[in-house]
């Protein structure tokens, strides 16, 4: 990995760094999250206030409760409950959905147009999965770098630039960058947790094909499908799974 002397450089240079990212690092590195847990809980009501000025949130009673009671029933199957879990849409005809820290998650109109219930249980287990892992601050860590967050989160003066941080991270989505194995294990929980919920993983599965019979038709899939690992590789961690009949060793 990169030095990076982070401390010293403005957050205009940092959005640079972020869109180039690290693509492949060591385990530990890749697993190293220097945010705690009511840390990660304060960025998120600052991230989400954020995300109000940047993106428009829907106030659509259908599709706020469609999503609400399929995210509140998957949650309610979680082993231990982390955060406040909470939903919200937004107004975007790309088919997505993503997860900020501390439990936020967000899913396109354009992704509920798309989705049968099932599909969109799967959607939704999946960015649990990322938000119960903590996926969005690991991802942070590896982004900004564990020294420059630790001068900063633990600075009760910095406060502002905490603030700065939530917008700029809401701007830019950083919180996308995921890695492989964070999808994969993503994919895990959401299989997992459907079941957990007495809710059909083939909701996944079929969403999964949706996307890749769509893939390369639409560009704007394309994106999405760029952030995780191919379709074709997913479909095939989930059948193995469906299959395979192991109990669960991610939701304990
Ligand atoms: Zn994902």
């Amino acid at each position: 990995m990169a030095k990076k002397k982070l401390p010293s450089v403005s957050f205009v240079v940092f959005g640079a760094f972020l869109i180039s990212g690290c693509a492949s690092l060591n385990p530990f590195i890749e697993d190293l999250n220097i945010i705690s847990v009511p840390q990660e809980r304060a960025l998120s009501s600052e991230m989400s206030r954020s995300l109000k000025t940047e993106m428009k949130i829907v106030g659509d009673v259908t599709a706020v409760n469609r999503v609400n009671t399929i995210g509140n029933r998957l949650v309610g199957a979680l082993p231990r409950k982390n955060f406040d879990y909470r939903f919200a849409v937004v107004d975007d005809p790309t088919p997505n959905a993503f997860t900020i820290a501390g439990g936020a998650i967000y899913v396109h109109t354009g992704l509920l147009k798309m989705t049968s219930d099932e599909e969109l249980a799967g959607v939704l287990a999946h960015e649990i999965g990322h938000a119960y892992e903590r996926h969005p601050t690991k991802g942070i860590t590896r982004a900004y770098g564990a020294k420059f967050l630790e001068t900063l989160v633990l600075n009760p003066n910095e406060q502002n630039k905490v603030k700065t941080l939530a917008l700029q991270m809401v701007q830019q989505s950083v919180l996308n960058k995921y890695t492989r194995s964070d999808e994969r294990e993503a994919d895990e929980i959401a299989f997992y947790l459907l079941k957990r919920a007495n809710m059909p993983a083939g909701g996944l599965l079929s969403f999964f094909q949706k996307l890749q019979s769509l893939q390369g038709k639409q560009p704007a899939f394309l994106a999405f499908l760029n952030t995780h690992p191919p379709t074709s590789e997913r479909i095939a961690h989930i059948e193995e799974l469906m299959r395979s009949e192991t109990p669960s060793t991610v939701l304990n």
